[in-house]
């Protein structure tokens, strides 16, 4: 806040916004009128702000993307444990205050700009080329959730770890394993690239105001190299998105419906030549089955 702000609302130049009664004064002080379309719905707990910031595993030789400041609770954290924080906040309204709420800390950025439109990478360039590694570390909106994931994983930037709060039920798809009712495409997309592991669950009055589900801080920790071998990528995922198009159905009716019917005697080998059974469900395969399927597809689709 400025000064002037600070007086009116008797607060000392100290206090975190994330406590309960700096986040109301902020948002009083500034007459700010929060969006829920922008999924603006701020953390007031300490504690939950050191198991995030705790779980990215930052040191003063990292760097932090921040997507969604909001009025600056996790950025100060962030600004406290990371050598260099770049935050990335689409509300316009909210860069005046955070350029107050982050005044002390000068090792932290703050960018106006919708994340699902910049180009990270400049981020990179910019900011983060002294940094040893870099995560991201958000309360996300939860709105956007999947698209800012997939875009974190499919540019392939240099991450070490993405721990971000989102709703529960999606933190517990992109943890889950096969055979369950959470499992799906979204599993196997994150699990490609990271090692899911839900950190807390998080009740909805930690917030203000409060969400109306269940929320989870999940901690994405990006492989080296994915878990399995494949020559083409799009096509796995092509695969992967097909036998999950409609869960009861088996695998063999949602590949003939992706391959096309005149296609059978090709989908049948391949099931047989990946060693899968075609009455199963697509819920009921590991990321390995599908690789092998993918590519005794792909060979299927030469010899034909
Ligand atoms: N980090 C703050 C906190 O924990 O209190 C605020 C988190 S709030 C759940 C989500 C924030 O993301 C809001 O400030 C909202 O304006 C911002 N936001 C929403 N969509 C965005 C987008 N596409 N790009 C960047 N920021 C976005």
């Amino acid at each position: 806040m400025t000064t002037d702000n600070r007086a009116e609302t008797k607060l000392a130049a100290t206090d975190k916004v994330s406590n309960p009664k700096v986040t109301k004064a902020v948002i009083k002080a500034h007459g700010l009128v929060l969006k829920k379309s922008l999924g603006q719905n701020f953390l007031t707990d300490q504690n939950i702000l050191h198991h995030i910031v705790s779980a990215a595993e930052l040191d003063a030789s990292k760097g932090a993307l921040e997507i969604g400041p909001g009025i600056g609770a996790l950025t100060q954290h962030l600004a406290e444990a990371a050598g260099a924080v770049v935050a990335v906040e689409i509300d316009q309204r909210l860069i005046p205050i955070l350029s107050d709420t982050m005044a002390p800390y000068p090792n932290a950025n703050v960018v106006h700009g919708d994340v699902l439109k910049t180009n990270l990478r400049d981020l990179w360039d910019r900011y983060f080329t002294e940094c040893s590694a870099v995560s991201v570390v958000a309360n996300l909106p939860y709105y956007v959730t999947t698209p800012i994931i997939m875009k974190l994983l499919e540019e392939k930037l240099p991450l070490e770890n993405i721990v971000v709060m989102i709703q529960r039920e999606v933190a517990e798809r992109m943890s889950a394993k096969p055979g369950t009712k959470a499992y799906g495409s979204l599993s196997i997309a994150v699990q490609y690239y990271c090692v899911p592991e839900i950190v807390k669950i998080v009740p909805p009055t930690v917030f203000v105001p409060p969400p109306n589900v269940e929320s989870a801080v999940i901690r994405l920790r990006l492989r080296d190299k994915p878990p399995v071998e494949t020559d083409d990528e799009g096509y796995l995922f092509e695969v992967i998105q097909a036998c999950f198009v409609q869960r009861r159905k088996t695998i063999s009716n949602n590949l003939l419906a992706f391959c096309g019917k005149d296609r059978r005697t090709g989908v049948e080998a391949a099931l047989a030549a990946a060693g899968i059974d075609p009455s199963r469900r697509g819920e009921t395969l590991s990321l390995e089955e599908f690789a092998r399927l993918s590519r005794a597809l792909a060979e299927a689709n030469r010899s034909s």
